[in-house]
């Protein structure tokens, strides 16, 4: 770190702790830190007066401590949405939901680089690309989903002359969300916006690894004017605090991002309670099929972006790459050449490109793949080791000579590790691209058009990229085949994700 970073950590044995603080952000910037529950549209102690260290991954140092939720601060703040949702949000029309969400989208905008410093020393990922990427790709998702709010409608359906059918899309009321510590600005909004633009009130639960910039963005929520009650996000453990959501009587949805064990675990929840509407995007293992007429130096490029960017902690990380044998050898030294060139170090460093993991706990967890991708007959080509003495950075990793039936090409690893194997044909890199539970995302990289769409219409996956990797808009559908999900995030899609049918059925005159 070039500047040191100033804790002022709260005070744990007083009754009350500050639920806001000042910290100066390694770039210089002082950032106001909100560490309480954000409830009602104030920050709160949590009813247990518990809080929960956060962690700088690049430094493995404490940044401060926040809120620790559990049942009951879960059950405040779903009585302060049912009530928000029904005596306010549910009467506020779709132009004035647009404004709000645009206004929001205003204050992220004006306060960008304090959002992507404070993302940068919660989450490690470079300024660079919080900057670059997260934050005007979150603050756009909540301007496209600004749009659509008074452009939610249902049907006219003609049926039999003397009835008048029609049908209406009605928001949940009290909606929830779970996200991950990987992208925590834009899985916020992924979540967020679409959940507000239709008309519901939400509980929203970050990761315990990163809950200062979701809290962040609530304190701009109310800046922005929604009405008390709308928004609460509650930071705290997901055994307590997401269980509890995934639960509860009188949550009607919950979207989740993160890992199968857990989605399948809010599923059964659900089941066991009282079938809310789950959505879940969760893990990839996902194929990057590179063709011996691809522009080479390109693939390379795009290959290399799609599995180390973000530290490779992606869902949608092109983790399997299957390189047409021909062109093998030359692809893989121009590979490997750019991995050895991977900028590794302090995140806020202008020409860092990879950041540390995000905890310790991740950190093992990769390096105990890479262990066993070693164990089962797996050729590391370069890396598998830790980078400097402290934080938790990993060398960007490359394993060639792999089959499906390894560890390391069947489990998502959700770290800069990435297996690299040769095809001859079509129909055996099509064979081999479905040979997982998963089903997220998948490439092709090739200049024959017809072989691309043929492939793109064959693989089992909810977004395919050509010639290019990780490109998403908030426009455009994203979301899980197979085990890696229900549902699909942004886009007109999402909109079916937050809102029910309703199907009014009026007689004009039928005679019983
Ligand atoms: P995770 O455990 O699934 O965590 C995701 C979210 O779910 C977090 O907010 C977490 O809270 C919460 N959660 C945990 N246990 C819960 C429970 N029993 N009920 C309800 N919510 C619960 O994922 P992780 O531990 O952070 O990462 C583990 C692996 O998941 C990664 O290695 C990767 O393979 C995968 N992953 C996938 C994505 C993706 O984008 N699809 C993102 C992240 C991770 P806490 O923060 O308190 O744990
Ligand atoms: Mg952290």
């Amino acid at each position: 770190m070039v500047n040191r970073i100033k804790c002022y950590l709260p005070l744990l044995f007083l009754s009350t702790y500050s639920n806001e603080e000042k910290i100066t952000l390694p770039n210089g910037r002082i950032s106001n830190v909100y560490t309480g529950l954000f409830i009602n549209n104030e920050f709160v102690d949590s009813v247990d007066r518990k809080v929960f260290e956060t962690i700088n991954p690049a430094t493995g140092k404490v940044i401060t401590s926040v809120a620790e939720a559990s049942d009951k601060d879960v059950d405040l703040a779903v009585e302060a949405a049912a009530n928000a949702f029904n005596d306010v949000w549910n009467h506020v029309d779709g132009k004035e939901r647009g404004r709000l969400l645009n206004k929001l989208a205003d204050l992220m905008e004006r306060d960008l680089e304090e959002l992507a410093a404070l993302e940068t020393l919660d989450n490690g990922k470079p300024f660079y690309s919080a900057k670059t990427y997260d934050l005007p790709s979150a603050i756009s998702c909540y301007r496209y989903f600004a749009g659509w709010c008074d452009k939610i409608h249902g049907k006219v359906i003609e049926t039999q002359h003397d009835k008048f059918c029609y049908t209406r899309r009605e928001p949940f009321g009290v909606c929830s969300a779970i996200i991950p510590w990987n992208y925590p600005l834009e899985m916020q909004a992924w979540k967020m916006a679409p959940t507000l633009a239709c008309g519901n009130t939400i509980v929203f639960k970050p990761s315990e690894l990163t809950p200062l910039t979701a809290l962040k963005v609530a304190a701009l929520c109310k800046e922005a004017g929604f009405p008390k009650g709308v928004v609460n996000v509650l930071s705290g453990f997901g055994p307590i605090v997401g269980a509890a959501i995934a639960s509860h009587m009188k949550i009607n949805k919950v979207s989740f991002t993160g890992s199968n064990a857990v989605g399948k675990s809010i599923l059964k929840a659900s089941a066991d309670s009282n079938l809310k509407n789950v959505s879940l995007e969760l893990g990839g293992k996902s194929p990057n099929i590179i063709f011996a007429d691809s522009d080479l130096d390109q693939a390379v490029k795009w290959a290399h972006m799609g599995i180390f960017y973000d530290s490779g902690q992606c869902c949608c990380a092109g983790s399997r790459v299957y390189v047409e044998d021909s062109i093998y050898d030359k692809f893989i030294n121009k590979f490997k050449e750019h991995a050895l060139n991977i900028k590794i170090g302090d995140p806020f460093h202008k020409d860092t490109y990879q950041g540390p993991q995000i905890s310790l706990q991740q950190f093992n967890k990769i390096m105990s793949h890479i262990e066993t991708g070693k164990k089962e007959g797996a050729t590391l080509l370069i890396g598998g080791e830790r980078h400097g003495e402290q934080g938790y950075f990993i060398k960007p990793t490359i394993f060639t000579n792999v089959n499906e039936e390894m560890t390391i090409m069947q489990e998502e690893i959700f770290g800069p590790v990435v297996s690299v194997s040769k095809f001859k044909t079509i129909e055996e890199v099509i064979k081999k691209a479905h040979l997982t539970k998963y089903g997220l995302a998948a490439a092709v990289f090739t200049k024959d058009i017809t072989r691309a769409i043929k492939i793109s219409n064959e693989l089992k996956a909810g977004t395919v990229w050509v010639n290019c990797y990780n490109l998403v808009d908030a426009n455009t559908p994203f979301g899980g085949y197979k085990e890696s999900g229900i549902g699909r995030e942004l886009g007109k899609y999402a909109l079916d994700q937050y809102t029910q049918v309703k199907t009014v059925q009026i007689n004009l005159g039928i005679q019983m």
